[in-house]
This record gives C-alpha cells, structure tokens and sequence, in this order.
C-alpha cells in the first residue's frame, strides 16, 4: 500500500492542491499528521480538502488552539492573532470536525503517526537528542511526526542517532529513502502549507513501506497568491512574508 503522507497544511489550500497534483495517482491511502489550519488563508476550504480525500488524520496544536481546546495564549502574539481570525472563520460543522480529531500516537498500515512526538503532542523533535527516546521506544519501526516543519528525520545506526536529510536534488520532485529493516525511523514529511527548512516549496512524503522506501517530496505552488488572500484577510504581514522564505 502507498501511503501519502501530509502535515501542517496549515490553511493553505494552493499548496495542497498543488501537491495533490503532484501526486495524482501515485497514492492509495492519505494521512494527516495534523495542523490542517492556522496561518493560512484558506481554513474551511482545506478542512473540505482533507475530507474529500478520507484522510486518516490526528490533531495538531493548532487545531487545538483555534477551536479552545488549547489556550492560544501560549502562542506568541503574531500567531494569536492568526488562531483568533482562524476561529473567526470556520464554519459550524468545520469546529465540530476539528474538536473531535483524534491526538497521536495512532497505527495505520504498519507505521505510527503522532503530530509532535510519541509522548507529547505538543513537543518538537528537532536535534538528535530530542529523537533518541522516540526512535529507543518506537511503537512500530516507521514513525511519521510533524509539528517542526521541517522535512527529513532521525534514524539509529550503530547506537547513533543519524539525521536525515533528503531534499531532492538535480530538478527531481522527489529523493527516496530506503528503509534498512532492523533500524527505527523517525521521519517528518515536511510542512504543505508553510515549510521552515529554508526551502519554500509545499513538502509531503510517500510511503510504500512493503517495497521498504519512503519518498521526501518538494512541489512549487503559487506563493504569491496565497499571500494575496492573506494580505486581504488582514493577517500578520510576517506570517505572509515567511512563505516566500520557507522559515
Ligand atoms: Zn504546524
């Protein structure tokens, strides 16, 4: 089975589609690692995406916080003001939809998905050492994790945690890895909707873990319309600027 894999799609309906496009064909089953909104300009609009495809699909802090499951105090005052307008924005049914997504960890065709890490769905996993006792206690031998933005991940080899890294290079849209068997893989299919690993285009991942590989995909989407719709939303200029930047 050909999983794809998205996270922090984070209310940008250009980007998802563009990936979606992307990958047109080339996936069975779809999951979501959470962050469907937030940032964005397009909330509803994403949530109605993310159904049509039946992503199995968990929770993200953002999630949280724009329906009052968490308190969007703790975020800082430029995103406060993105989870207020968000909130503003979703549709009766879309409020419901997101109050009842279910928190990681969740199994789903041999693998785990959790949105921070396996212990906390609020923790970012970003050095080696913050991936060490997620990769020691892994619950399957792939794990997808969101929440950082950034795409790539960690393995174990030799007792060291290795970071990977596979953008993909000489006008690819994707690089594979292959999955070693004996070996935990804690592994982040990058942000759809607003990347931070200074590379701006949409990233996803596609799962075949049966044929042992995982591609790390990167997609470019219409940036500066996106910014357009926020630009007329009123939202935080840093949050539209940082598209263009991936950080
Ligand atoms: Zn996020």
């Amino acid at each position: 089975m050909r999983y794809l894999i998205l996270s922090d799609i984070h209310g940008n309906l250009t980007a998802l589609d563009a990936a979606l496009k992307a990958a047109e064909g080339r996936w069975q089953k779809a999951v979501c690692l959470g962050d469907l909104v937030d940032y964005g300009p397009d909330p509803n609009e994403v949530i109605g995406r993310v159904q049509s495809l039946k992503a199995f699909t968990i929770r993200g802090n953002h999630d949280k916080a724009v329906v009052g499951l968490a308190d969007p105090d703790e975020f800082n005052p430029i995103a406060r003001i993105s989870v207020l307008w968000t909130r503003e924005q979703l549709t009766p049914p879309n409020r419901a939809y997101l109050e009842k997504l279910p928190s990681g960890p969740k199994q789903i065709g041999g693998f785990s998905i959790v949105h921070g890490s396996l212990f906390d769905e609020d923790e970012y996993i970003f050095t080696p050492e913050l991936a060490l006792d997620g990769l020691l206690e892994a619950l399957t031998p792939v794990t997808f994790f969101g929440h950082t933005h950034i795409q790539g991940g960690f393995t174990l080899r030799d007792g060291q945690v290795e970071v990977l890294h596979l953008p993909p290079a000489g006008g690819n849209p994707f690089s594979t890895l292959t999955i070693e068997p004996g070996a935990p893989f804690l592994l982040n299919p990058g942000s759809i909707g607003q990347p931070r690993d200074g590379e701006p285009r949409a990233a996803f991942a596609i799962a075949d873990l049966e044929n042992r590989s995982v591609e790390f995909w990167r997609v470019p989407y219409n940036i500066g319309a996106v910014q357009e719709r926020m630009a007329r939303a009123a939202l935080p200029e840093p949050l539209i600027l940082r598209l263009a930047f991936g950080r």
